[in-house]
């Protein structure tokens, strides 16, 4: 349309111009025609001059084009003097470039598909709308098949884990950006448990788009971690009444005393000892099994200064000949937390304290502190303390110091490692410090809960 107005314009310019030449010199032909055809040449090179302006524009930017352009390929386009044929060498060009491209991208597709299938794991890509826009084989037929997941050409995620945990947590991702991790958790109604781990997905500009799920089955060593467990109860269950049994004879005999030979009350007490010793540690391996075994925790808001009025009593009646103050340094405190299980950990920190003290008067002070989003929690003793390269080692399993105390302290060396996992479980720490002969400090780390 453009060039057709242009033309008529021409036209009706180059009519006006002969029409005004003729009537201004209307006597000498030859003139006349001279300067028809000399404006007539001005209009053609103007006119021409603006059709080859888009042609010189598209000049430039093959120039432009051609600087990006691979060294073989360049050569190609400089020798090539005719414009018409630079134009189609760069379409030619652009058009190769767009099959290799689309190849590229196809293989690569396959390549990504085949290492999705090849991962040993359930894996799922979603959008921010919870489509699941990609998945492994391993996922479609652990989750998806058999399902009536799809809608409207996408696979749903939320029909896919309905009324699962896992959608909360692909939810938080989606909403903050960060990773979430669950740990051994049952999907569906099959006895599979699996560890899920849901990373943030981001364009190239680091907006989020989505979340890549990662699905590993650890039904396997769910189960193997069940059968140590049941195999620590029943054994410490069936050590128990043979213990038992071992402790009751000793103690009959004992109380005969007077008519056994002269050496033979000390070794019953020794074997009264004993005994006591194996039942303990039997107790603590049982209770430091279920611990790490067990994901779930009766979260709750309890006073403290009731737990610990509740330790001092037990503890007073296990020390009986024993001078000691147990001292909270703090009003009131509620804790969030299983309260069965940090009343272990108190019991367990309160009894080494006093247990590992030659002192003649014990002195336990425990104070609360609130630092940022953590509850601090210090249990400080006046005992016999150790040096500061053992202030790790101590919550190893087994773990116990030697020649600490001027009197053999009896222990299983599973009491902080109890407490360890204890903490770890409610997502805290504990740190110990000391110096040899001053005492040590141990510090519980919970997270602080706001209560409604
Ligand atoms: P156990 O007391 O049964 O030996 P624990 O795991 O409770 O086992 O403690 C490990 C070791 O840490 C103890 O053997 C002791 O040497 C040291 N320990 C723990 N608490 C204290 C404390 N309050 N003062 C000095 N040493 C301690």
């Amino acid at each position: 349309m453009r060039a057709v107005r242009a033309r008529l314009f021409f036209i009706v310019i180059a009519c006006l111009s002969t029409y005004i030449v003729f009537k201004v010199y209307p006597e000498s032909f030859m003139g006349k025609e001279a300067m028809v055809l000399a404006i007539l040449s001005v209009m053609v090179l103007v006119h021409c001059f603006y059709r080859i302006a888009p042609m010189r524009h598209i000049l430039a930017r093959i120039e432009a084009l051609q600087e990006r352009l691979p060294h073989e390929r360049k050569l190609d386009l400089i020798y090539r003097k005719d414009e018409f044929h630079l134009v189609e060498e760069m379409l030619t060009l652009t058009e190769n470039q767009l099959k290799e491209q689309r190849e590229s991208f196809e293989n690569q597709q396959i390549q990504s598909d085949m290492v999705l299938d090849y991962i040993p794991n359930a894996v799922v890509i979603v959008d921010k709308f919870k489509n699941c826009k990609r998945f492994n084989r391993r996922f479609e037929k652990k989750f998806v098949q058999g399902k009536n997941a799809l809608l409207v050409d996408q696979v749903k995620l939320w029909k896919v884990f309905e009324n699962s945990e896992i959608l909360p947590a692909f939810e938080k991702t989606l909403a903050t950006g960060e990773r979430s991790l669950l740990a051994g958790i049952r999907i569906g109604e099959t006895n599979e448990y699996f560890d899920v781990s849901i990373a943030p997905v981001q364009d190239n500009k680091g907006q989020l788009t989505g979340a890549l799920g990662i699905f590993h089955n650890v039904t396997q060593a769910k189960l193997t971690e069940k059968m140590r467990v049941d195999f620590v109860a029943n054994v410490s269950h069936e050590i128990r009444t043979p213990l038992t049994s071992i402790k009751g004879y000793a103690q009959l005999l004992a109380a005969h005393k007077d008519s056994l030979p002269a050496q033979l009350p000390q070794v019953l007490e020794k074997i009264n000892n004993n005994t006591e010793r194996l039942k303990d540690l039997f107790d603590n391996l049982l209770k430091l099994s279920v611990i790490e075994s067990s994901n779930e925790l009766k979260s709750e808001f309890f006073d403290f200064k009731d737990l610990i009025a509740q330790i001092s009593a037990r503890l007073r009646g296990k020390y009986l000949n024993k001078n000691f103050e147990i001292k909270l340094e703090t009003d009131e405190l509620k804790v969030w937390g299983d309260k069965k299980l940090l009343d272990q950990v108190f019991s367990n920190l309160v009894d080494n304290a006093l247990k590992y003290s030659d002192k003649e008067s014990s002195l336990v002070s425990i104070r609360a502190r609130e630092l940022g989003q953590e509850l601090h929690i210090s249990v400080r003793d006046n005992g016999s303390g150790f040096s500061s390269t053992e202030a790790d080692r101590i919550f190893e399993r087994f773990y116990r110091i030697q020649g600490q105390s001027a009197h053999p302290v009896e222990g299983s060396g599973l009491g902080l490692s109890i407490v360890k996992h204890i903490l770890a479980k409610h997502g805290g720490s504990i740190k110990a410090s000391s110096e040899k002969g001053e005492g040590s400090t141990f510090t519980v780390c919970l997270p602080k809960m706001a209560e409604c």
